[in-house]
């Protein structure tokens, strides 16, 4: 037994995103059923629905920043009663057994984790994500919004917040510390006002100067266009950490040249063809070049909570369902400011 649910589906690689219905689950003992009301748009999303990375599965629905209102739960279900204001980001389950996932490290489940979208359940069910109108999670995978945020302007932090969270608090943004943000996109807004609130030294830097401001008022101490080549000059040896969020290829060299010894520039940005780099970038100051995949359950409701405590927030542009394939245009061409959120009661079932 299923529920039809209207959703916006992408029926093959590079297709726009279309009314369409889909199928959820009845609800199993530890399943939290709940009412999509916003759904974030993030540039991963356009990277799978146009095919980017590989082995999409269609039809797609997308959205990994996926907040709502409790509907109904199993009977086995302890942490969410109906009403509660909850999330899902990019991940809806794993085994819960291996190394990683007992340590809270679930998207390095060694059976695989199952994405929200663009995944398959462990039964092989295809998932579909959050551009839809309701969603059946287990209940280890839903993390609770808490009351100090608006659920519109969380929505974005269930991927954008956890995966710039994860890599400033591993590798130890704090006073004292230099912290660079390249890309002053939904990523990198969060990551400006996660890392000042962590208490690091702030700099942006963007293509342009045209985001300054806003970058500013996020918390950013220094505000640097990567447009202009004097920057690289001006900024040698300057920064600790950097944390890259920019959809597509950089010179890394060049980035790299802006650490301090033993600086480490941590990729989340996942451009679909390889960057390059020469030994000699790192060896010269023993640099790490670092990634960062998301972040776990447990890290989820930590940054959750940490940005509720700090007044974090995404700042967003709302959409009705009939913008989405012009937002993922505007979010390709870098013209976001800074995430654009679905209002999930605009999707319809296909006329
Ligand atoms: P976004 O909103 O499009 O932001 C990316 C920013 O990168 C843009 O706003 C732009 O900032 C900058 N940029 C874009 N093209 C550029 C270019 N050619 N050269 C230099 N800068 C450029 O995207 P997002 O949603 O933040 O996602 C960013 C990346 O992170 C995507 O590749 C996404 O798939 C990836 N991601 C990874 C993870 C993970 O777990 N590792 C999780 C989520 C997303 P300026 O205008 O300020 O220059
Ligand atoms: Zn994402």
């Amino acid at each position: 037994m299923t529920t039809l649910t209207p959703a916006l589906s992408v029926a093959s690689a590079g297709a726009a995103p279309v009314p369409s219905t889909i199928e959820r689950r009845d609800l199993r003992d530890d399943d939290v059923a709940f009412d999509v009301q916003w759904a974030g748009i993030c540039h991963s999303d356009i990277h799978q629905a146009e095919g980017d990375w590989g082995g999409a599965i269609f039809p797609m629905v997308p959205g990994h920043e996926v907040v709502g209102t409790v509907t109904a739960v199993g009977p086995a279900v302890t942490k969410y009663a109906v009403g509660d204001r909850v999330g899902v980001g990019c991940m809806v389950d794993s085994c819960q057994e291996c190394e990683y996932c007992v340590k809270g490290l679930e998207q390095f489940c060694t059976q695989g984790a199952v994405l929200t979208y663009n995944g398959k359940e462990y039964d092989g069910t295809p998932t579909y994500g959050g551009y839809s109108r309701a969603i059946v999670v287990g209940e280890a995978f839903v993390v609770r919004i808490p009351d100090a945020l608006e659920l519109d302007v969380a929505a974005p932090l269930l991927c954008a917040g956890i995966t710039t969270y994860s890599p400033l608090k591993r590798y130890g943004a704090g006073p004292g510390v230099k912290v660079a943000v390249v890309g002053m996109g939904g990523l990198g807004h969060v990551a400006v006002q996660i890392a000042h609130a962590l208490g690091a030294e702030v700099t942006v830097l963007s293509q342009t100067l045209s985001k300054q401001e806003d970058g500013r008022a996020l918390g950013a101490d220094a505000y640097y266009a990567t447009s202009d080549r004097q920057t690289f000059r001006d900024l040698r040896s300057s920064f600790d950490l950097i944390v890259n969020t920019v959809s597509a290829n950089l010179p890394v060299d060049r980035y790299l040249s802006l650490l301090r010894v033993g600086g480490t520039m941590v990729n989340v940005g996942a451009p679909a063809d390889p960057d390059t780099f020469s030994a000699f970038s790192l060896i010269g100051g023993n640099r790490a070049l670092a990634g960062s995949n998301i972040g776990g359950i447990p890290e989820t409701q930590e940054m959750l909570d940490f940005c509720a405590e700090h007044g974090i927030a995404a700042r967003i542009e709302v959409i009705d369902a009939s913008q989405v394939a012009e937002a993922w245009e505007r979010t390709k061409a870098s013209d976001v400011r800074y995430r654009f959120v679905i209002d999930t009661s605009t999707i319809t079932a296909e006329q």
